[in-house]
């Protein structure tokens, strides 16, 4: 029988699979919030660069992370401490060094703590690496989006395109290929998939697809 009261949705997966735009477009169409939990750990390495902190610097990275003050005032729109940072967290820079500031396992739990926080008692969707694993472990829905590393670069690049970044395919496609590794290897909260998540690869199929395939599951359980 469906359940009432809040839900969590929570869609992992590697980089550039589609998984924000989905959430956000979930997130609207189901009149719930939205957490990028990627746009958190990204406001970090933003941040470390500018005070000059070197990549996987855990000693400074982790007391850096709990004095970082958030508001998502609206889906694709981050303010880290007061401004406006939406564009500079996705600089190549930025993503070039992230996976590597997250590893921290005292990062993560900062964060993590944060995420929680942000979802506790309110219907949303949460995009990420470990939602569904380590965040959010009871969620009532999950889903594991997937999707062809090439593929996946020819989006990014035209992703930043849009926002004004000149990128390289190649470039791209080792980035993520990169993060993708690090990300899975990590010895906390790895990228991988809950063992009741649902698979979708974006590969072949269109956004609005993608979006609909959820939405049913989701309309179905609540
Ligand atoms: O989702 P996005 O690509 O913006 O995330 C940036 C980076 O943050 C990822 O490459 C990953 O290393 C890290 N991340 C994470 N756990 C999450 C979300 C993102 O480790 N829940």
């Amino acid at each position: 029988m469906p359940n009432s009261g809040p839900y969590t949705i929570a869609i992992d997966g590697p980089s550039g699979t589609g998984k924000s735009s989905t959430a956000k477009e979930l997130a609207k169409r189901l009149h719930i919030d939205y957490l990028d939990t990627g746009a958190m750990y990204r406001c970090l390495s933003l941040k470390a660069k500018d005070t000059g902190i070197q990549p996987g610097d855990a000693e400074r990275l982790a007391p850096l992370a709990a004095t970082l003050e958030f508001l998502f005032p609206e889906p694709g729109t981050v303010i880290l401490n007061g401004v406006d940072v939406s564009k500079a967290i996705r600089t190549p820079e930025v993503s070039g060094r992230v996976s590597v500031d997250c590893a921290i396992p005292a990062v993560r739990e900062v964060l993590v703590d944060r995420q929680r926080a942000y979802g506790l008692g309110r219907s949303c969707v949460l995009d990420g690496r470990d939602i569904g694993t380590v965040v959010f472990p009871h969620a009532r829905f999950k889903f594991y989006v997937d999707c062809d590393p090439r593929v996946r670069a020819k989006r990014r690049v035209a992703e930043l395109a849009a926002m004004g970044h000149k990128a390289d395919y190649d470039e791209v496609l080792s980035n993520l290929l990169e993060r993708d590794h690090l990300d899975s290897t990590r010895a906390v909260g790895p990228l991988r998939r809950a063992a009741d998540a649902i698979v979708i690869d974006t590969s072949d199929i269109s956004f609005e697809q993608q979006v609909e395939r959820i939405l049913s599951v989701v309309r179905a359980g609540i």
